[in-house]
């Protein structure tokens, strides 16, 4: 271990006990939560995401994103129990890895040179593409130069609001929300008109009221989706092993299929995972 890290260590005890664990040093340490209550893992994830990441209203998780952290974190070395779902928004997820909230965030989180200013990145294992979804009566929005004078809801924090004002903010008028699951209860209600971010996190909103939602398929941005991990994290090599693991295996397609296998919505290739 190097000083930097014991340094790192005295500051946040569980975390580099955690971390260790993730590197391999001490393999049994992940195994049993209960040996030191340091073999848990935090990660962050979203809870209101159907398809991707939702906890239940029995209290349990599941999503995409959610089968993929469990893969990863076993991986590690830590069972499901040893896991501690932490939720994350758009807005905070840089901070909760810089301030040791959460060990690591699968929460359809793009990488993006800004965000690698503060974090590291594992992946890409998905590659999304921002669209649009709107009531399922709508036929006057088909794409983004469409929204002239329209009510676009997204989300503070993510590419997707970012990208309507870099490029639409003079005609749009965007109403930003912290969580998504509010745009969509805004759409239903009738005060905004349309929802912008990822077409697979649309997917899972429209899977959720057939009938009533409908994504407008014209997908106009590349949104790659990463691990979020610490800053000089020592776990980001094994974390892109698993990943390549994931698509060999048919881990990734089963947890794609059983999550939004009823979307309607196709599962791409995998990515290149990218080992900067
Ligand atoms: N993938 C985009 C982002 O990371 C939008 C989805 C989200 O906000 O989680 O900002």
């Amino acid at each position: 271990m190097r000083p930097t890290k014991m340094l790192a260590g005295l500051a946040a005890l569980g975390l580099t006990i955690s971390l260790a664990a993730c590197g391999g040093s001490d393999s049994d340490s992940g195994d049993t939560a209960s040996d030191s209550g340091g073999g848990t893992i935090k990660i962050g994830i979203k809870f209101d995401q159907p398809g991707l990441g939702l906890k239940n209203s029995d209290g349990s998780y599941s999503g995409f994103d959610v089968d993929m952290a469990k893969y990863i974190a076993e991986g590690l070395g830590y069972s499901e129990d040893d896991i501690e779902w932490v939720e994350a928004v758009s807005a905070n997820r840089e901070t909760f890895l810089e301030n040791g909230t959460v060990d690591m965030i699968l929460a359809t989180y793009s990488i993006t040179d800004e965000r690698k200013q503060k974090v590291d990145f594992a992946g890409p294992y998905y590659i999304a593409g921002q669209d649009l979804l709107v009531t399922a009566d709508n036929t006057d929005i088909t794409g983004p130069d469409t929204l002239d004078g329209k009510k676009l809801c997204s989300v503070t924090g993510s590419t997707s609001a970012q990208k309507v004002k870099d490029t639409y903010s003079t005609n749009v008028q965007l109403q930003e929300f912290d969580s998504y699951s509010k745009c969509v209860e805004a759409l239903l209600g009738g005060q905004i008109d349309a929802l912008t971010t990822d077409d697979i996190i649309l997917a899972g909103y429209a899977q959720q009221y057939p009938g009533e939602l409908k994504v407008v398929g014209q997908p106009f941005s590349e949104e790659r989706y990463g691990v979020g991990l610490p800053k000089g994290s020592e776990d980001r090599d094994k974390i892109n092993d698993l990943i390549e693991a994931s698509f060999a295996d048919g881990a990734w397609e089963k947890a794609f299929d059983d999550n939004l296998g009823e979307s309607g919505y196709t599962l791409p290739d995998p990515p290149a995972v990218d080992r900067y």
